[in-house]
């Protein structure tokens, strides 16, 4: 049997200010390549501890958590970013893009740090921005976008430097139902192109768009098979 992308086995997140809150609790969970997968919850349920584990954005108290087969819990912290950089991208609820600065300036951006030379930042930027549809505006000004073309733009620059995964938290939280749906027309797009894609979400009309459905409640996290969100 060939190791699936990502597989969470007994793992567990505690927040200890005094008092300890189980964010996460003896969780197992397997994501194969391809899936797209929506996870719902209520507010404070832990669903974005559950996106950061799995993200590699924070780390397990307990258990075990394989990307690639590769075991990552007590892997060093530059390890962790390495695949972080190599297989990860992530989109938030709010865009965080630079004003001032032109949609293709802001998607390559998000490639500084990574092993790119310049040229070829550049190349991989303008194609990213043309897989989302935006190449008219590529030099426009981020604040001259509506805001479903704000969120498509974060995630060509999630998406530039070829991940396997797209995280995305809320990424339509900000969003009108138009922009929503076409936010969501794109992540589908990207997912039958073959990446996996991975979105937290309260909102049931979102939920329904994945594949696989998990549920988040006070920390447990279970798989929704045909019944409602
Ligand atoms: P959600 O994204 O579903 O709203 P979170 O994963 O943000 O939920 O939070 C889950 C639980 O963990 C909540 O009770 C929250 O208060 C707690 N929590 C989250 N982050 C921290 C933190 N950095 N320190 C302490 N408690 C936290
Ligand atoms: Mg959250």
């Amino acid at each position: 049997m060939t190791e699936p992308l990502l597989r969470l086995t007994g793992v567990s997140r505690t927040y200890d200010d005094g008092v300890p809150v189980y964010a996460l609790r003896e969780t197992d969970v397997t994501i194969a390549s391809g899936d797209f997968v929506t996870i719902t919850g209520q507010s404070g349920s832990g669903k974005s501890t559950f996106l950061n584990v799995l993200g590699l954005l924070d780390r397990p108290t307990t258990g075990s958590y394989r990307v690639c087969g590769a075991e990552t819990v007590r892997a060093p912290e530059r390890l962790r970013v390495a695949v972080r950089g190599q297989l990860f991208g992530f989109v938030f609820q709010a865009f965080h893009l630079l004003a001032g600065r032109s949609v293709v300036d802001n998607v390559e951006l998000g490639m500084l740090y990574g092993p790119h030379p310049p040229r070829v930042r550049r190349a991989m930027a303008a194609a990213a921005v043309e897989r989302i549809g935006l190449s008219p505006r590529a030099h426009a000004d981020p604040r001259t976008l509506s805001g479903g073309e704000r969120q498509r733009v974060a995630i060509a620059r999630a998406i530039a430097a070829r991940p396997r995964v797209l995280f995305c938290d809320e990424p339509t939280g900000n969003l009108d139902s138009a922009n929503t749906d076409n936010v969501l027309g794109l992540l589908a797009e990207l997912n039958a192109d073959g990446l996996t894609v991975v979105v937290v979400t309260h909102e049931t009309a979102v939920a329904e768009r994945g594949d696989r459905r998990l549920r988040v409640c006070d920390g447990v996290v279970e798989e929704v098979t045909g019944c409602p969100v």
